[in-house]
């Protein structure tokens, strides 16, 4: 227990909460900051490297992403390789990783619709290229070529072949900590330390813990699933509900040298799977992830079932979005299909269906499940609106406390998210926000 006031207490040590300590300590002139994380390390949930897909959005391959919305992540997933860049060659090589990335249409169908895309496209990414069959076939051998020679199918890619595309989400969360850590500020780390309610008396907040009470004048959850539960808590949020889908991921044999996504078909609301290397597994090809809908907040951890069900609160709102869902016979068989996924018999044999629509020279022999892989993505449910989130949410009440749920692209936003979080704590407490400095080394490339 400490009886510090803090300036800012962040809630969650993945790596939205790492990027937001980083922020606040590089540049603002805030001075007393805490870090409240439940587990006895950084980045050990989402942002561990084994539960979510390593990818930097830049939003050049998400087929899923309007151009507005590819265009926003290109801003965070730039913050991201500029913060990494700026690091000692040795740390930044632990961190980010170069592989070449496409997303490959197959049939006339996506080859036709990536045309168009490309068109629109290029001039936002000067590094994009627009491959055919022969030149994917450069860059991807396993992808055209099988035994019995090349694919028939119409191929071409959209493709980025020299830009870092990978990147270590729990190494960088332990960089943001490091490198907090080194600036002149009281930065305080309170890790196996969970917290179970935040209350506000007067102008401050009360949170409390495992280990007793911590003070702040704001706090940021950036706790997943949980932040929900603990805005619910306090009486914001209830118009939202949590839909959690779960990740899981299948390993082959080293078959693609770079990342090779699919074409998003646009009525699913996940995106489509695809296959890369895993920058802690060499040797190795990872495909995935699935889509599977999870009663759990966190993924592996069936103490989080009963607090999905708190967050859940199933009236006739969310109950319409699942019927929603369910209506469209893409997205049911989508569903059905990928609890199949998890049955240890039929995964493989149906996976490798999916798969080979990237490398169709794999067999069943090469596939195996990836076991204790693949996080869990908090999409929101808008209860108002009576529709599912994609992407990150944010609850504001305005009063000094920020909550955030961050679904895919939260990694790759994370420093983005931390600024919007930063502008707002600058504005309410009146602290300096050393723009300038902000600017130069996280936006200028
Ligand atoms: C299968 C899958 C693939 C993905 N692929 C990508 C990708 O390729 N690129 C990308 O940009 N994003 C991807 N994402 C999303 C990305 O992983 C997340 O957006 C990101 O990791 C979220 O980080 P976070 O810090 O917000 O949450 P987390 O990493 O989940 O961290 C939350 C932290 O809060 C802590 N916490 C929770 N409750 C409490 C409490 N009560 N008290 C104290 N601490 C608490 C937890 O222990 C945890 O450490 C993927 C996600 C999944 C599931």
């Amino acid at each position: 227990m400490t009886a510090k006031t803090y300036d800012v207490l962040i809630v969650g040590g993945g790596v939205s909460g790492t990027a937001l300590l980083y922020e606040l300590a590089r540049y603002t002139d805030l001075d007393r900051i805490g870090l409240i994380e439940k587990y006895n390390d950084f980045a050990t949930v989402n942002s561990k490297s084994s539960n979510n897909s390593q990818t930097i959005h830049c939003g050049d391959i998400e087929t899923n992403y309007t151009l507005e919305k590819a265009l926003k992540v290109k801003r965070t997933a730039g913050m991201l390789v500029n913060y990494a860049k700026s690091l000692p060659d040795d740390e930044r090589d632990q961190i980010i990783f170069k592989y070449p990335k496409m997303v490959l249409g197959v049939g006339h169908d996506e080859c036709d619709f990536l045309r168009k895309r490309f068109d629109v496209f290029k001039g936002h990414y000067p590094g994009m290229t627009l491959l055919e069959k022969e030149q994917v076939a450069e860059v991807e051998p396993q992808v055209i070529h099988t035994e019995s020679g090349p694919r028939k199918e119409e191929i071409i890619a959209l493709a980025i072949t020299d830009d870092y595309t990978a990147v270590d989400y729990k190494a960088i969360s332990e960089s943001f900590v490091k490198q907090a850590q080194k600036t002149d500020k009281d930065i305080d780390l309170m890790l196996e330390t969970g917290v179970h309610s935040i209350e506000k008396e007067g102008e401050i907040f009360k949170v409390q813990t495992n280990k007793g009470e911590y003070q702040a004048r704001f706090v940021v959850v950036c706790a997943g699933g949980h932040s929900l539960l603990l805005a619910q808590q306090m009486g914001y949020g209830l118009n939202f509900s949590c839909l959690p889908v779960a990740g899981s991921f299948y390993f082959t044999p080293q078959v693609l040298n770079g990342k090779v996504y699919t074409v998003q078909n646009d009525k699913l609301p996940f995106a489509a799977i695809h296959g890369d290397p895993d920058v802690r597994v060499p040797g190795k090809t990872r495909f995935g992830p699935t889509a599977l809908l999870l009663p759990m907040l966190e993924r592996y951890n069936s103490k989080t079932i009963p607090e999905f069900f708190k967050v859940l609160k199933l009236d006739g709102s969310v109950f319409k979005v699942f019927w929603d869902l369910f209506k469209v016979s893409d997205i049911r068989n989508y569903i059905f299909k990928n609890f199949l996924f998890e049955i240890p018999w039929v995964r493989r044999r149906l996976f490798l269906k999916d798969a080979r629509k990237i490398v169709p020279g794999l067999k069943l022999s090469d596939v195996t499940f990836a076991k204790k892989f693949g996080g869990i993505r908090p999409q929101l449910i808008d209860k108002d609106n009576k529709e599912l989130m994609l992407g990150e949410a944010r609850i504001n009440p305005g009063t000094g406390i920020i909550f955030n749920m961050t679904p895919s692209p939260g990694g790759t936003s994370c420093l983005g998210n931390g600024e919007n979080d930063l502008r707002e704590i600058a504005k309410f407490l009146g602290c300096g926000f050393d723009e300038e400095a902000f600017n130069r080394e996280l936006l200028d490339s």
